[in-house]
């Protein structure tokens, strides 16, 4: 009845060695102004990796204000948007020739698998810089017809420094879509990377200076969110903050933001995106790809399909399938070729994501398979599958983060997309059907910032990504983002010109 992922060997020794864990202000790595260290952890086997300078209020001040130096005085801002677009393009360069040790280092820190890391996330990071580069020298204003003899323009300004707080999921992506739309704009940045996974921000960071970056322009703190994040989200200097993570946290840093200077805020939060399943559909495509969309990354998606509708005609077909889908995902090392699966990040994600298991089956959805930890060490846990599942339980309606499906059976169209919109969320959708009208009807029907149509989390540094409802405020990627990061200045002159 349950997955028979292997029991886990000695974990493999990661390929890379850790050479950054000191905060890095004003082009320099410098300790803490308090000293204190804290430890990230293995997530295979829960034993500290490194120990990495801890950033409190103090250095979020330090980091701040060398970005405001760097903001004000320049060169950055003020540097041909040609040169800023070499710099990025150079790191790219870099990044690309160290692929193998930030890929290491990744899944070294998040558990990730190493294939999915380096074949997969490395070259969509590296695309991601190509894409803002090109942006760079490409951003600029109009010339306005207003009425009357003025000659009116609007200048793109830079907003000036820029406070960004990443979660642990993603931690390259995170910092590239962060990253890539401010500094082609011209601002500087405060950057908090995530308490789980702080190794990979430094050391791409570490590659962005060797790339020409000037000191002050990109700072790095390590931290936690309550002491560091907070600080970042209430700082009276910082003119706009950019937030991925919790909705819970969310909303606490809209409202530091709002009680301090009213920095302007764009937030990306979690979700419980519903994958439709409609009776025409492929139904070994879509079970793969629903799958997919579930399980990538360990459950740990924001915009996970964690809502599995599938048309009653074909609700058996599809679940036993996708049960056995389930049972055969690899879990094991993230290290070892062919594991699709790796750990949880840590023992709090581990022990919610068990205890969503277990109110699963309490509140009688029907447990297909997993259910269970793998091992005795880490924080792996068996592909899990519940069908029977209702809407108003628990694991329909929570982020659960981890590698749980919840399969629901509906009946008609005008139902399912009612019933996937019965959320606080509205971060992303799937529809899986053979009809160009379903398509069309249920994609314009579903209140989500991205509907993927016969296929899942296909991401582009070219599309826009954010949430409807509790799911965020703005979009990243794409030009979308780039108003995120940019001042729009009107400059009125009046015309001598009588002839006017
Ligand atoms: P979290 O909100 O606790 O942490 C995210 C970041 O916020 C971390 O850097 C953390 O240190 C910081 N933080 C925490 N408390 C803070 C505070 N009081 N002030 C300022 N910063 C603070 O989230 P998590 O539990 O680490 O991550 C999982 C959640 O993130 C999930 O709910 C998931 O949906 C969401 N997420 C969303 C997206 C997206 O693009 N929408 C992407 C990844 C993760």
């Amino acid at each position: 009845r349950f997955s028979t992922a292997a029991v886990l060997e000695e974990p493999i020794t990661p390929p890379v060695q850790i050479n950054y864990t000191k905060l890095l202000i004003n082009g320099l790595f410098v300790d803490s102004a308090s000293g204190k260290t804290f430890p990230t952890l293995d997530p295979r086997t829960g034993e500290v990796i490194a120990h990495v300078a801890e950033g409190e209020a103090e250095d979020i001040n330090r980091a701040v204000s060398a970005a405001r130096k760097a903001f004000d005085e320049g060169p950055w801002p003020k540097m041909s948007a040609y040169e800023r677009a070499r710099i990025m393009l150079r790191f790219a360069d870099l990044v690309e020739k160290h692929m193998d040790e930030i890929a290491a280092l990744e899944t070294w820190d998040n558990g990730k698998p190493h294939e999915q890391a380096l074949k997969a996330e490395l070259p969509m990071f590296v695309r991601l810089f190509h894409y803002y580069a090109g942006w760079a020298d490409k951003i600029h204003g109009l010339t306005v017809p207003a009425d009357g003899p003025y000659h009116v323009q609007t200048l793109h300004e830079p907003i000036g420094v820029a406070g960004q707080i990443i979660p642990w999921n993603f931690p390259l992506l995170m910092f590239a879509w962060k990253v890539g739309p401010a500094l082609a704009c011209g601002n500087t940045i405060v950057l908090k990377t995530a308490e789980q996974t702080p190794l990979t921000g430094l050391y791409v960071a570490k590659l962005f200076h060797e790339a020409g970056l000037p000191p002050g322009v990109l700072n790095v703190v390590s931290g936690y969110g309550p002491t560091a994040g907070a600080a970042l989200a209430s700082h009276m200097d910082v003119d706009k903050l950019a937030f991925t993570g919790s909705t819970d946290t969310g909303k606490i840093v809209l409202e530091l933001a709002a009680r301090s200077n009213l920095k302007s805020v764009t937030l990306e939060l979690g979700g419980k995106s519903p994958f439709i399943i409609c009776e025409d559909a492929d139904i070994d495509k879509a079970v793969e790809q629903a799958h997919f969309a579930l399980f990538f990354n360990q459950g740990q998606c924001c915009c996970a399909g964690s809502r599995t509708y599938v048309h009653e005609r074909v609700y058996d077909e599809f679940l036993e399938k996708a049960k056995a889908r389930a049972i055969r995902r690899t879990v094991g090392d993230p290290f070892k070729k062919g594991i699709e699966q790796g750990p949880q990040i840590d023992s709090e994600q581990f022990e919610k994501v068990l205890r969503y298991i277990r109110s699963g089956i309490e509140s009688n959805a029907t447990l297909e398979c997993g259910g269970e930890r793998v091992g005795s060490k880490g924080f792996f846990i068996q592909p899990t599958v519940f069908s029977s599942v209702e809407d108003n339980m628990l694991i329909a309606q929570d982020e659960i983060f981890g590698p749980v499906q919840t399969i629901l059976k509906f009946k008609d169209n005008d139902e399912v997309i009612k019933r996937a919109n019965k959320t606080k969320y509205g971060l992303a959708a799937g529809v899986f059907t053979r009809s160009l009208d379903t398509a069309n009807t249920v994609s314009r029907g579903l209140r989500a910032g991205t509907v993927w149509v016969n296929c899942y989390d296909v991401f582009d540094a070219a599309i826009p990504f954010g949430g409807y409802k509790m799911s965020g405020i703005g979009r990243e990627k794409g030009i979308y983002s780039l108003n995120n990061y940019l001042q729009v200045k009107a400059v009125v002159t009046p015309l001598k010109n009588p002839a006017w």
